[in-house]
């Protein structure tokens, strides 16, 4: 598992160590979810991004076992009965799931995992393993700014843009179910509002392992 301090603190006194967390961030799509995972992602080298199985057809620019594992609704159907996602939802129409097994590598190396998933994933992993979870959720500064970056997003056909932003105000009203929200209106601001909320969430007394011990030795004097 990964070192909570440094080793001149642990030495001689047993290591404290961490189980892994899910940092899970959710928003309508044109939030700046993305943006924010990838920087994320490029700042905190123990944290790794889940990578979801959809249905959704492949959009240019997109690489298979990177951004989604991409499979047809018949091997999606199989992996669920076979109990292979942690979650799995319905989402604009296709079918969304996070495999169970690299999760749980993870957590239990004491690695953390970043998820890009919807609210309903958010409610099925909570109820799963709801001390693991970290819940985000990122809202636009307006809805004239979540309009002008959905239409700025070139890949998707325009009706595709008109049902996304009609299913945002939908989307936005299940907020009260995260731990913590982020109004996205500087980038850089907000990548570093969730880089402290990881920071004191890697900190939860519960996520330590061998903690007891390691202040049972400072007692004794050791
Ligand atoms: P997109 O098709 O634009 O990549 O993603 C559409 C929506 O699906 C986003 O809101 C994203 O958070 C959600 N999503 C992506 N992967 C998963 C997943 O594994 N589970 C769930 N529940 N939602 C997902």
């Amino acid at each position: 598992m990964a070192k909570v301090h440094g080793d001149d603190v642990i030495e001689g006194l047993g290591a404290i160590r961490r189980r892994g967390l899910m940092l899970i961030l959710s928003s309508p799509s044109g939030a700046g979810k993305t943006t924010i995972s990838r920087l994320l992602l490029e700042k905190d080298e123990n944290l790794e991004m889940s990578v979801s199985a959809t249905t959704r057809q492949k959009r240019p620019g997109e690489v298979e076992g990177v951004d989604y594992h991409f499979v047809d609704p018949t091997t999606f159907n199989l992996k669920v009965n076979r109990r292979e996602f942690l979650e799995y939802a319905k989402v604009f129409g296709n079918y969304y799931g996070t495999p169970r097994e690299p999760v749980e590598a993870a957590l239990q190396a004491g690695r953390d995992v970043l998820f890009d998933i919807d609210w309903q994933g958010t409610q099925q992993v909570i109820e799963n393993a709801r001390s693991d979870a970290v819940t985000v959720f990122i809202l636009p500064p307006s809805t004239k700014e979540l309009e002008r970056r959905l239409n700025t997003r070139a890949q998707d056909p325009a009706d595709v843009v008109a049902n996304r932003m009609a299913k945002a105000a939908d989307e936005m009203s299940h907020y009260t179910e995260y731990d913590y929200i982020i109004v996205n209106l500087d980038l850089g601001w907000s990548v570093a509002e969730v880089q402290a909320i990881l920071a004191a969430e890697r900190l939860k007394r519960q996520r330590l392992v061998g903690l007891g011990d390691f202040v049972k030795r400072l007692r004794e004097g050791q």
